[in-house]
């Protein structure tokens, strides 16, 4: 015996054995699922097993027809599942069933919150299967090979499922996998042939190949035969079947078999493409975000499938960045079962398969957006800042996906993002040309923006816009509809025909009267601004900070700053309100000093309301001081 076929007994891997009790307690009340996590990962095996033979015919050992058994024994309380798919080697059943390979498991298991039923949730989209047998079971046995290895490279695992399991290496004629469950004593229910008929039926019609059982007998006669295999499934693809054969059931638990996420999807989208290419899709839009979302290394893309036989996981090249989060099933006729990664980059055919993808997705969340609107919100909660990341990474679609777009607004006392471009523009007022919005570090400093002063007065409404995207997105918007935006913040104030020629006239006027006292703002704040002018904007402040027309928002610049970015300095322009009380004070003081005190301040001021920091705060802190002082004496 050498040794490496020793039997020896090893430690899960911390993290492990965390989720694993974790499991077991927030599943407890949907135990049946442990037979689906094990028929789907026998299935997942024979697929994996067709892939690789299609280079290696041998490792069908004489055998290509591919199924997965289901036994039971009530005397002895076990469960047995067996598949002859492509089975584990020594090396893989450590690395599969002892560790938890994905990156990420200390921060996801930090995020837990005790909660059970939100765990149960959280941890369904981990995908931790197989330990799901420990539901059921106080004893599992694993007996594998691996298609293609010797028989004596056959190994059986066992495990309590507590802190260790045992490995060691036992002769498997037949290649694949063999799970043995033994039964918990309270569980012993699940040892009968029409309960694991019926959990098969519902939650594993879909499997593609069968799953078999020994026929039940009855009567005498029947007794000493050998009893007859039944296939308990439909077994077969069930993207291959028309869509009204498909009940929403099937759907759903083909869904969590695909994507090994126990939620079930929002919505879905099922498609045969004939024509110069021919393939089939069934695109999934999943009901929460994963917790992996914005790690750029993280999983994505579709299972790739070509005339039926198993490709690849996580195929990207079908659909952008941006809608990374759908998840689902590619089968294509055209393709060549040897295609790779590498050819697929390459394939112009995949580009067009990718638009008209891209297409169906945006297409379903637009039929969402109009007839299932508590689920299109429910949608955009959990994936609007990554579609809003759609305009700059698709230009082809900008129109479609700015449609899907969803906004704060100032018709609201809240912070939900609820209204589309399209119902903004159906509110606008008589004689307004263009979509204004504000952007800022968060709701409250968007909200409160001085910049919305005469918007409100004016009964405009205004988009609030708060999230770190947000500047970046409406940078690569530019216009919708045929109507621009405009960033309030930016620029000089044009109200368009929404000002009357009074108004415009009165402006005028105020602006020649204050003439003087804006040249002597300038003066004092000549090295900190860009220009200063009389405002139309503002009706409770007394000052506000504007950026050029084409410099960069203020969100954006911190954000490039927060990332090391070199960010070219730009000054701002300050707009001083003449209509309020410290602004006629200021105009009437005759102290040099003190009038230099007082614009320094309403600068700072305009600077610490847009949510920015001061270069100088103490200096900030002394003036006011001064200035207060001087008021109570
Ligand atoms: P997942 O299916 O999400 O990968 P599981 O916990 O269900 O996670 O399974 C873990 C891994 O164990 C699988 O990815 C696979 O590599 C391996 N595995 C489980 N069951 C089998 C099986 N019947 N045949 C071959 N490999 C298996
Ligand atoms: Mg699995």
């Amino acid at each position: 015996m050498t040794v490496e076929a020793a039997k020896e007994t090893r430690g899960f891997e911390t993290e492990a054995k965390q989720l694993l009790q974790l499991m077991i307690h927030s599943l407890y009340s949907n135990k049946e699922i442990f037979l689906r996590e094990l028929v789907s990962n026998a299935s997942d095996a024979a697929d994996k097993l067709r892939f690789e033979a299609l280079k290696k015919p041998d490792l069908y050992e004489g055998n290509t027809d591919l199924k997965i058994r289901v036994e039971f024994d009530k005397e002895a309380k076990t469960i047995t599942i067996s598949d002859n798919g492509i089975g584990m080697s020594r090396e893989e059943v450590i690395e599969n069933l002892g560790t938890i390979a994905k990156s990420g498991t200390a921060a996801f298991l930090q995020s837990l919150s005790g909660d059970e039923k939100k765990d149960a949730q959280l941890i369904g989209q981990f995908g931790v299967g197989f330990y799901s047998a420990f539901i059921v079971a106080d004893k599992v046995e694993v007996l594998t090979r691996r298609a293609g290895k010797n028989i004596e490279d056959g190994v059986h695992w066992e495990s309590a499922g507590e802190a260790e399991y045992s490995i060691e290496n036992v002769e498997k004629k037949e290649r694949g996998t063999t799970i043995i469950l033994h039964l918990n004593k309270d569980q012993e229910e699940f040892a009968d042939g029409w309960r694991l008929r019926s959990i098969i039926k519902k939650y594993s019609d879909h499997i593609s190949i069968p799953v078999v059982m020994k026929k039940e007998q009855y009567g005498e006669e029947e007794k000493d035969k050998e009893p007859e295999d039944e296939t308990i499934n439909t077994a077969t693809a069930l993207w291959t079947r028309s869509r009204s054969d498909v009940s929403d059931e099937e759907y759903k638990e083909f869904y969590k078999h695909i994507s090994h996420d126990f939620n079930e999807p929002l919505k879905w989208s099922h498609n045969r493409v004939e024509g110069k290419l021919d393939y089939t899709s069934l695109l999934y839009l999943p009901q929460k975000a994963p917790f992996d979302m914005y790690n750029r290394d993280a999983a994505r893309g579709l299972k790739l499938y070509v005339q039926r036989t198993f490709i690849m996981d996580d195929a990207e090249q079908f659909l952008p960045l941006y809608l990374r989060f759908i998840k689902g099933v590619v089968d294509s006729n055209d393709l060549s079962l040897n295609v790779s990664r590498e050819i697929l980059q390459k394939d112009p055919n995949i580009d067009s398969m990718r638009t008209a993808l891209t297409k169906r997705v945006l297409d379903m969340l637009e039929k969402m957006a109009k007839n299932d609107k508590e689920n299109y919100q429910s949608f955009w909660k959990e994936f609007g800042e990554v579609l809003k990341e759609g305009p700059a990474e698709d230009y082809a679609n900008k129109e479609k996906v700015a449609k899907l777009l969803r906004f704060a607004s100032t018709l609201d006392d809240n912070e939900e993002q609820t209204h589309s471009l399209d119902e903004y523009i159906e509110r606008m007022k008589e004689g307004q040309e263009k979509i204004y919005y504000v952007v800022a570090e968060n709701h409250n400093t968007a909200k409160n923006s001085p910049h919305l002063e005469v918007f409100r007065k004016k009964g405009i409404e205004v988009l609030l816009l708060s999230n770190r995207v947000d500047d970046w997105l409406m940078g690569h918007l530019m216009e919708y509809d045929g109507k621009s935006f405009q960033d309030v913040g930016k620029g000089a104030l044009d109200l368009g025909k929404l000002d009357t020629e009074e108004d415009k006239k009165e402006q005028e006027k105020v602006e020649k009267e204050f003439e003087d006292f804006i040249s002597r703002v300038k003066e004092v704040l000549k090295d900190d601004v860009e220009t200063v002018r009389v405002t139309h904007r503002l009706t409770e402040s007394p000052a506000c900070l504007v950026v050029g027309e084409h410099d960069m928002g203020a969100q954006m610049k911190r954000l490039l700053e927060s990332a090391g970015q070199h960010v070219p300095e730009s000054k701002p322009t300050i707009e001083i309100n003449p209509h309020h009380p410290l602004v006629k004070k200021m105009d009437t003081e005759q102290d040099e000093d003190r009038f230099g005190d007082l614009a320094k301040v309403i600068f700072d001021q305009a600077s610490l309301a847009e949510g920015g920091t001061l270069k100088d705060p103490a200096s900030y802190v002394h003036r006011l001081n001064k200035l207060l002082l001087e008021l109570s004496q």
